[in-house]
């Protein structure tokens, strides 16, 4: 796909959350199950690639909940997403936070054709949401420096993905608002690590995500079946 005269982008998906956008950063709203996982993946991310100083790109960073703590852990952190109103409601939470991000519209497409690198580079519950995910994989690669990090998220595709991620929270427990995925866009891991290697990424570990949303706990490990955490690296010798 040609990032200057077709962009990546399903402009459904972006109207869906510029329209949400002003409830981002209310921890009882319709994001709220993003604020909830947050400090584990944060943990996760920092762990296996300390965030101190790190140049960090954030891909489809929404209203800022993982970018504005990725700052807090001490990284200069960039981050794009192509929906207005998401930016323009982290730009104004960055105010009162006190941290430094700088908020850029672009698709991954665009900020690899501008040739920056950065030492780490996430992506966490966006790829199900663009027409093609593959793409944004490789962009993901460009972006990041030989031997630096990378980290996506999302859901997997199967009957109990569908069950849970989809009736159970969107329709049972109204957690998300109906709508928020859609099954045909979800992507099994398998799928995941075939865009991975075609890019020339190294997979160094995939991991559960569980989810409880009646004590708001997020644990890490075990099964991949439906929400999902991928830690990859660009080949140091990859130059
Ligand atoms: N990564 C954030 C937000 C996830 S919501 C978090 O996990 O907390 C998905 C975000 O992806 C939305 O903000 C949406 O606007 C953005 N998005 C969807 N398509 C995109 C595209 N093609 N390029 C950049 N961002 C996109």
């Amino acid at each position: 796909m040609n990032a200057e005269t077709q962009p990546n982008v399903d402009l459904q998906e972006i109207a869906k959350f510029d329209g949400l956008a002003e409830r981002w950063w209310d921890p009882d709203g319709d994001f709220r199950p993003l604020h909830d996982i947050n400090p584990a993946r944060l943990e996760y991310i920092n762990t296996r690639a300390p965030l101190m100083g790190r140049a960090v790109l954030d891909i489809g960073c929404g209203g800022g909940i993982l970018a504005e703590s990725m700052a807090a852990k001490g990284a200069r952190v960039s981050a794009i997403d192509m929906a207005e109103a998401p930016l323009a409601v982290a730009r104004l939470h960055r105010e009162k936070g006190g941290v430094e991000v700088d908020y850029r519209k672009h698709t991954a497409e665009q900020e690899a054709a501008s040739g920056r690198c950065y030492d780490v580079v996430t992506c966490l519950e966006m790829l199900e949401h663009v027409p093609d995910p593959a793409s944004v994989v490789q962009a993901c690669r460009d972006l990041v420096r030989p031997g630096g990090h990378l980290f996506f998220s999302t859901i997997n595709r199967n009957p109990k993905s569908f069950l849970m991620a989809i009736v159970g929270a969107e329709y049972v427990l109204r957690l998300l608002p109906r709508g928020t995925h859609e099954y045909a866009k979800l992507i099994k891991p398998s799928e995941l690590a075939h865009w991975m290697r075609s890019s020339g990424l190294e997979m160094a570990e995939a991991t559960g995500m569980h989810y409880n949303p009646l004590t708001r706990i997020c644990t890490l490990g075990g099964n991949l079946d439906v929400n999902y955490l991928v830690h990859a690296r660009r080949p140091a010798d990859d130059a």
